[in-house]
């Protein structure tokens, strides 16, 4: 994996809001404004609703925002034309809850399927490759998903995510479904990445166990920052 380029993200006085059917709103995002140095790795925490898979889809260029901006890197993706959003989004790398692994295809596969109908400049195979044994499954490339356990299957999506070579990773519960022990090795893989490569991180979490392994805490709730945790 090549070094990266080290992503600062900002908001600026960023909403999104949700019409519920029957007229009441939901403040997703209210006005949030908030700066993460690149190469930071940063727990998003807060209770289950209170804005943080919002937050990540909109700096993933994933969901619209209302009103404000956020700037990653040196691009303003809240004013991307669509097709500069479509070029954004891939080199964002995107981890959930779940592995959503294709159950079908090998490891292997599942970590090169994002590039698969793209010509890259780089060798597909060997960057899924390096990639594996990057986050710690070498000689497993072969193995179908469900051959492997939760935490490995996940270890595959955060390969999957970087096969772009991305200088973000956005980070969603990606220990929600995990043991502690197991998801504690998820975060292992996450800050080391940033560590070697200088990625810069941004996990969305409710266990203060792995928020307290970031850098640092931004808290939300009901859609407002709290506390940037600087
Ligand atoms: P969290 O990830 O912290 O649990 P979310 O960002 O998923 O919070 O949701 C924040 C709030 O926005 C919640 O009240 C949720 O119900 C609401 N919300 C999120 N997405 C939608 C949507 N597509 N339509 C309506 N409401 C939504
Ligand atoms: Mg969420």
């Amino acid at each position: 994996m090549s070094a990266t380029a080290q992503i600062p993200v900002t908001l600026q006085g960023v909403s999104r809001h949700f019409s519920l059917p029957g007229g009441a709103t939901v403040r997703a995002l209210d006005d949030v404004t908030l700066a993460i140095a690149g190469g930071a790795a940063v727990a998003l925490a807060g209770p289950s609703g209170s804005g943080k898979s919002t937050l990540l889809y909109c700096v993933g260029g994933i969901e619209a925002v209302d009103s404000g901006q956020i700037v990653v890197g040196d691009e303003e993706i809240t004013g991307l034309s669509a097709k500069r959003l479509t070029a954004y989004r891939r080199r964002i790398g995107l981890v959930f809850q779940r592995s959503n692994l294709l159950p079908a295809l090998t490891a292997l596969d599942n970590v090169m399927a994002p590039v698969l109908p793209y010509r890259t400049d780089f060798d597909k195979r060997e960057r899924a490759r390096s990639l594996l044994e990057a986050v710690g499954l070498e000689g497993r490339e072969a193995s179908l998903p469900s051959r492997m356990s939760g935490g490995e299957q996940q270890r595959v999506a955060i390969a999957r995510a970087l096969i772009n070579d991305p200088g973000l990773i956005l980070a969603d519960e990606p220990t929600g479904a995990l043991d502690s022990a197991t998801g504690s090795t998820i975060v292992d893989v996450l800050l080391d990445l940033r560590d070697r490569h200088g990625v810069t991180v941004i996990i969305a979490t409710h266990d203060e166990g792995v928020a307290g392994r970031c850098d640092r805490t931004m808290r939300l709730r009901d859609g407002r920052l709290l506390d940037q945790g600087a």
